[in-house]
């Protein structure tokens, strides 16, 4: 019988993509998703790219009653969590709301997994829960900090998958911190869906570049990096969906340590706000007006991952460069102006 995974959040961004990942590598899913940043067309498109009807729960990971019962009526060998929040100025605004969502949803969720003996968890965490970084590349030992309720929330959690761990051995909590998920799926039918004027860089300049937004505006170009402005570990939401693959197979060993195991998933290359422009500008052939502006608060300068422990652990690698990532971003926000709307 294949492994059956529960997906939270799996209606969403990288949740619909490793879904897809998921099926093809023999996992069972049932998604369990509230719909509230995402829409349940994604399932529908997910359905038709593996050929195969997702089994979709719309519910809140908050309501134990919804949740127990998903539990009752399936056998897990584990769950993937990405429901939660993730704006982080949206964060600073309604902390409650964050720390309700991520903190109290992941509380209940463990607490449930834990009723029904299903003790393989991972976690969709951050490369913010390492603040700013003394050591580039940074590797998982690296002192962990946050500056905002979205990344103390990511922090709590992983606190807490310490704590459980150190309680009863027998949980295997991996804990995969992403850096800059970006891309599409290849079939250009899903992708990242942002509501109103987006925050994050990547979907940004696609909305520039299809004429929805005029310019893209530079923040910071006096950072000390080779071209001043701010350099990051983009990775390939495909490559991302795997390494969600690689981490259940290695969960499945049977020989596996089991505890907590924080992972950092990145290529471990950094790319500049100006080479991702350039190379989305290549790939679309769209002339991509920006200007510069001043930083944008609570930015750093670099980010990007040592990749090592994911290789050694996971076997996983990103393959994915960034010119695959703008084209599929491209091909996605081409074919979707509006998104699944
Ligand atoms: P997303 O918003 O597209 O997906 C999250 C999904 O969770 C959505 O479909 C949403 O409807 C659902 N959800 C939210 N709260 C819920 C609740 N209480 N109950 C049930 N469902 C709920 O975001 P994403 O980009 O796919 O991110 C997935 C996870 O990865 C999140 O936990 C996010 O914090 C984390 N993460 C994302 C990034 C990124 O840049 N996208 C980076 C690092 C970590
Ligand atoms: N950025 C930018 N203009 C934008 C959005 C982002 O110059 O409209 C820069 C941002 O300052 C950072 C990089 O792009 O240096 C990545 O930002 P993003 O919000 O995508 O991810 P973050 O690393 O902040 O989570």
């Amino acid at each position: 019988m294949k492994p059956k995974i529960l997906v939270t959040g799996g209606a969403g961004y990288i949740g619909s993509h490793t879904c897809i990942a998921l099926h093809q590598a023999g996992y069972d899913i049932i998604v369990f998703d509230n719909l509230s940043n995402s829409s349940v067309e994604a399932i529908n498109r997910v359905s038709n790219l593996i050929k195969t009807p997702v089994t979709f729960i719309k519910g809140d990971i908050r309501d134990r009653a919804s949740l127990q019962k998903v539990f009752i009526e399936h056998s897990f060998f584990g769950v993937i969590h990405f429901a939660g929040l993730k704006a982080v100025g949206e964060s600073v605004e309604k902390p409650l709301r964050y720390y309700d969502n991520n903190v109290s949803g992941t509380l209940n969720l463990l607490d449930i997994m834990r009723a029904h003996d299903v003790k393989n968890f991972v976690f969709s965490s951050s490369a913010t829960v390492y603040g700013d970084p003394d050591v580039l590349p940074i590797n998982e030992n690296a002192p962990r900090s946050a500056t905002n309720p979205y990344g103390h929330s990511k922090l709590m959690v992983e606190r807490i998958l310490e704590d459980l761990t150190s309680a009863d051995e027998g949980w295997s909590l991996v804990t995969l911190r992403y850096f800059n998920p970006v891309g599409a799926h290849v079939s250009g039918q899903i992708g990242e869906d942002p509501n109103g004027i987006p925050n994050n860089l990547m979907p940004y300049i696609s909305q520039v570049a299809v004429g929805k937004l005029a310019q893209l505006s530079v923040f910071g170009n006096d950072y000390a990096t080779p071209d001043g402005t701010g350099v990051r570990d983009f990775i390939h939401v495909t490559d991302l969906a795997y390494g969600h693959v690689a981490a259940l197979d290695y969960i499945q060993q049977q020989d596996h340590p089991t505890g907590f195991l924080p992972i950092n998933l990145g290529t471990g290359k950094g790319s500049s706000v100006l080479e991702l422009l350039t190379a989305f500008s290549e790939v679309s052939g769209q002339r991509i007006p920006y200007q510069f502006a001043p930083r944008r608060a609570g930015d750093i300068a670099s980010c990007y991952a040592s990749a090592d422990k994911a290789k050694a652990l996971l076997g996983w690698e990103a393959e994915l460069s960034i010119k695959d990532m703008c084209a599929d971003t491209w091909r996605w926000q081409r074919l979707n102006p509006n998104g699944f709307s």
